[in-house]
């Protein structure tokens, strides 16, 4: 895949890069080594007055950020927007806390282990490799960056190759808020150089956000190596409604949880499964609401959803919903390619989707919905856990019975009771089942990429 900012609203490549050279690759993952070594020397104060000046210059150059954001991949102006000022947030978030949830941890009875002192230790691993994609291309790396300098690691990014310049302004921006050179490196290289640089003995640990193709190539090469891999990678999310609902407030959130991002988001809700006793009300608001939305230029500030990010994801997205059509499922909005420039798909809801048909079990990455309808809340669980995905889940229903039960047997990273999903700094975010492995955010994205060393003494 060319190295290129190609703007999915115009479908023009607007800036070609060059990949870097196998030297130029060396020197980056020698500075990035050299880096680690200056970095875990110094103190948490001192690395979280580098975040907070990231951050600052995050909230100073928001609109051009956004600006450069939405060009690349074509997400709503204000949706960039909000996406900036999140990063900013995050970083803080870790400044502020990454002392106290890497504190040792001494046992309250070290008499037990026979020692007089016994305390875990969070140390840094070094140098770690983060494979990022290109649907919140400032956001992914930050939510892995900030809590990784924190620690003392230094990154090394190998973005999605259709967003060079946020991947290229990362770099820059470590180094502007006044982290060592190297602490936190950018490599222009495509897919299939990767797992040279997961086998360099430099690199310690490896992160990647994607496709599960991808999760799997990278996993396998990080075992072969034993190394450490974390995984975020697809979902399929629920989004339940039971008869109890705010049915109007779950219409509402379900437009923004399937749209939001153009669709693109890893942790959107994706299949909407509804009780039949308000299965048609919903549908018919719901499919309203979808119909209603303004699809555009994602620099106008009213439009509501975007182009799809790329040329061929527009194009499986569209085979996805022509295969369901052709198997016999309802088209009840969208569902056509439109005419004219860039890779817009319209929001589609789709009903009578049944095993066999693609979208019943591939992820849909863009703005297309099925609706399920359900007899009782086994039927829900038994449809929303017969994925092969894990990652998140929502549940509308104002039964603390049934609230109890979703909670309890959701198979998924995570459960949000009447509303939909969201990552926050504050909460640990990951999936299981192919979602993949290993958490970010919150206290335990920060313990990850740290060796918790045992210190006894007798
Ligand atoms: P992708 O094709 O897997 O690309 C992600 C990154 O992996 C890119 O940097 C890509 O580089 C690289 N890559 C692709 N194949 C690789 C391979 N065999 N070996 C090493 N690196 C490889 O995914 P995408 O289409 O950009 O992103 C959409 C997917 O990401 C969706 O499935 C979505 O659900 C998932 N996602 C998950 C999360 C989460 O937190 N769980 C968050 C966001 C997105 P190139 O661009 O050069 O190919």
């Amino acid at each position: 895949m060319a190295i290129a900012v190609v703007n999915p609203a115009t479908g023009i490549t607007e800036r070609e890069f060059a990949a870097h050279t196998a030297a130029e690759v060396e020197e980056r993952l020698a500075q990035a080594q050299a880096a680690f070594e200056q970095l875990k020397a110094t103190s948490f104060a001192q690395r979280g007055d580098w975040m907070r000046a990231g951050a600052e210059l995050l909230e100073s150059e928001t609109d051009s950020l956004a600006a450069m954001i939405t060009r690349e991949m074509g997400k709503p102006i204000a949706a960039s927007r909000a996406e900036v000022l999140k990063c900013a947030k995050v970083m803080r978030y870790y400044a502020d806390h990454a002392q106290e949830f890497l504190a040792d941890e001494p046992l309250d009875d070290p008499s037990a282990v026979n020692a007089s002192r016994a305390v875990g230790r969070y140390q840094p691993l070094g140098v770690v490799l983060a494979v990022m994609p290109w649907n919140y291309p400032l956001w992914q790396v930050m939510r892995f960056a900030a809590p990784a300098l924190m620690a003392g690691n230094t990154g090394v990014l190998k973005h999605a190759s259709n967003v060079p310049e946020s991947a290229l302004f990362l770099q820059e921006l470590f180094e502007r808020a006044g982290f060592p050179v190297g602490a936190f490196v950018t490599l222009l290289i495509g897919s299939g150089e990767v797992a040279a640089v997961i086998e360099d003995p430099r690199i310690r640990a490896v992160t990647l956000t994607g496709s599960e193709p991808a999760g799997r190539s990278v996993a396998s090469t990080a075992a072969a190596q034993v190394k450490k891999a974390v995984l975020e990678l697809g979902g399929s999310d629920p989004f339940i409604v039971m008869p109890s609902a705010d049915l109007d407030a779950a219409v509402a959130t379900a437009v923004t949880a399937r749209t939001l991002n153009n669709g693109q988001s890893c942790i959107a809700a994706k299949r909407f499964i509804v009780h039949t006793e308000v299965y048609d009300r919903f549908v018919e608001a719901f499919t309203a609401a979808m119909a209603a939305l303004t699809m555009g230029d994602p620099m106008d500030e009213t439009v509501q959803v975007g182009p799809v990010a790329t040329r061929s994801g527009r194009d499986e997205l569209a085979e996805l919903v022509d295969d369901a059509r052709a198997r016999g499922a309802q088209i009840l909005t969208g569902g056509e390619v439109p005419a004219g420039e860039g890779w817009f798909y319209p929001p589609t809801v789709v009903a009578e989707v049944r095993p066999g048909m693609r979208l019943h079990l591939e992820e849909a990455f863009g703005p297309v919905a099925t609706v399920y309808r359900v007899a009782d809340l086994d039927e829900a669980l038994a449809i929303a856990n017969g994925t092969d995905f894990g990652l998140s889940s929502a549940a509308w229903t104002q039964d603390p019975e049934e609230q109890r039960r979703f909670a309890e047997e959701l198979e998924a990273g995570a459960v949000f009771l009447n509303g939909m999903t969201i990552s926050y700094p504050e909460l640990p975010f990951g999936g299981i089942k192919n979602s993949g492995y290993g958490r970010e955010l919150a206290a335990a994205g920060i313990r990850e990429f740290c060796n918790l060393k045992t210190v006894w003494q007798a």
